[in-house]
């Protein structure tokens, strides 16, 4: 059994909607000739809707109105515009194993499908707790969040909580999104991380302090420098408190994890060169194998503004823009160019929204006004190394700021005097 395509996208995530958009534009493609397998049930969406909109108590976001590419503020994706523009969507389907040798996917179903290109676009997962060798997550009160079933879970469990405690772990994004959504649901959050303080990947102490005072003053307790060892339970194996390292229990009518993710290499070990924890490709997202790109969050790829270093970014501007990049490659093999990425980062939380790009390396001089009680808060940092502007964050900016904050860091304009750029702050970049 099997059917054959000539292009097959691997992954139904933000790349892979964005991916099918590019092709639909280009029309590079006969009806019935490009698909897209996924192992979710729907059409792609924008994942990062499910740690926002998604958990919202009041008017939540729900498909369809979530699909790619509203994110970027483009075409609505459903179901019925895949078949209007002949991209064939195999839904609810795991790839199980891939012979990059004969071109062909084995489906969990046991269907063969070939391919004359292929782009691998099977983002990322969440690690477990087991990973760290802590047993128990599969306690019907413990939720990870990483696609729609997580969020259904994350959602019914907080229903189930309301007025009640919530234990997050992990002080990176997901941790901070959730541990917002949960006491906007009326559930009392304490969050627990061995780092020093929050966001410990990105954020400098400073910036950190300013949101763990935030979330402290909406009722989120942190407890830092510590990590939880196990869970005690009741008798239908409930997690009913969380024991930390110290020996201190912490009651929880649920557990929220979010301690990281791992790209989705496995079905290509072995067979592609991996760096970063991902598929190596080349500026035009091209992997070892001349008919096989890889994009998204498993794509480890050169940032041209960083020298060519090699990246594997897990945000989705990224999946959105690799995406683009490696169908334009295929559809116009006589016109290669290499990607010139600026990284960039965002989130949003509370009435809160902030914005990074670059590359968080060399000195840091903060600007704007730190203190929480500010009714509109502005503030940021730009990283400066070897005299250039590398990278730059900023909180509650405008759409003209974000771009001046963003054009900064891609021009890397010279800082002639530290002094000077900290005491000109947003208007450094404004005025650029
Ligand atoms: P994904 O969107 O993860 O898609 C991968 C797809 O591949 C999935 O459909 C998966 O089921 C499928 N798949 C994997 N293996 C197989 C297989 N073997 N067979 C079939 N299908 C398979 N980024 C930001 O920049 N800002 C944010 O605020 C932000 N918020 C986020 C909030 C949440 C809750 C999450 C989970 C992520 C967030 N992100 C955010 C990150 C962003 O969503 C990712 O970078 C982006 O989704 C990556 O896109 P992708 O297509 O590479 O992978």
């Amino acid at each position: 059994m099997g059917r054959a395509f000539v292009y097959v996208i691997l992954g139904g995530g933000v790349a892979a909607g964005y991916a099918a958009l590019e092709f639909a534009r280009r029309g590079g493609y006969s009806r019935g000739e490009l698909c897209i397998i996924s192992e979710e049930a729907v059409a792609p969406y924008e994942r990062p809707a499910l740690s926002k909109g998604y958990l919202l108590p009041e008017g939540p976001a729900r498909l369809p109105g979530f699909h790619t590419c509203v994110g970027a503020n483009d075409e609505l994706l459903t179901t019925k515009w895949y078949k209007e523009n002949g991209i064939e969507l195999v839904l609810g389907t795991k790839v199980m194993a891939a012979d990059i040798r004969r071109k062909t996917l084995l489906t969990a179903t046991g269907e063969t499908i070939s391919y004359k290109n292929l782009i691998i676009a099977t983002g990322a997962r969440a690690l477990k707790l087991e990973e760290f060798g802590i047993s128990g997550s599969d306690a019907s009160n413990i939720c990870y969040l990483r696609n729609l079933d997580d969020a259904d879970k994350l959602v019914n469990v907080m229903r189930s909580c309301s007025g009640g405690n919530a234990v997050v772990i992990g002080g990176g994004y997901i941790g901070m999104e959730c541990a917002a959504a949960l006491v906007t649901n009326n559930i009392k959050a304490t969050m627990v991380f061995p780092e020093n303080h929050c966001m410990a990947r990105l954020f400098t102490p400073q910036i950190a302090e300013y949101y763990e005072n935030y979330y402290t003053s909406k009722g989120v307790t942190f407890i830092k420098g510590t990590v939880l060892t196990s869970f005690e339970k009741d008798s239908t194996r409930k997690v009913t408190s969380v024991i930390l390292k110290d020996g201190k229990h912490l009651p929880a009518d649920m557990v929220v994890v979010g301690i990281g993710i791992r790209a989705n290499t496995s079905l290509f070990e072995g067979q592609l060169l991996m760096d970063q924890g991902g598929i190596k490709v080349n500026g035009q997202m091209l992997t070892s194998d001349g008919s096989v790109y890889a994009v998204g969050d498993v794509a480890a790829f050169p940032i041209m503004l960083f020298d060519g270093v090699i990246r594997r970014l897990e945000h989705v501007d990224s999946a959105r823009r690799t995406a683009r990049h490696a169908v334009a490659a295929i559809l116009e093999p006589s016109k290669p160019r290499d990607i010139d990425y600026l990284p960039f980062f965002y989130s949003r939380v509370f009435t809160l929204s902030w914005q990074f790009y670059g590359n968080n390396i060399g000195e840091v001089v903060h600007f704007g006004d730190f203190t929480t009680s500010s009714p509109s808060p502005r503030f940021g940092a730009y990283w400066v190394d070897k005299s250039l502007i590398k990278g730059a964050f900023l909180e509650g900016g405008s759409r003209e700021e974000y771009e001046a904050i963003s054009n900064v860091v891609r021009r890397k304009v010279k800082v002639a005097n530290i002094a000077e750029l900290e005491k000109q702050g947003l208007m450094f970049a404004t005025q650029e």
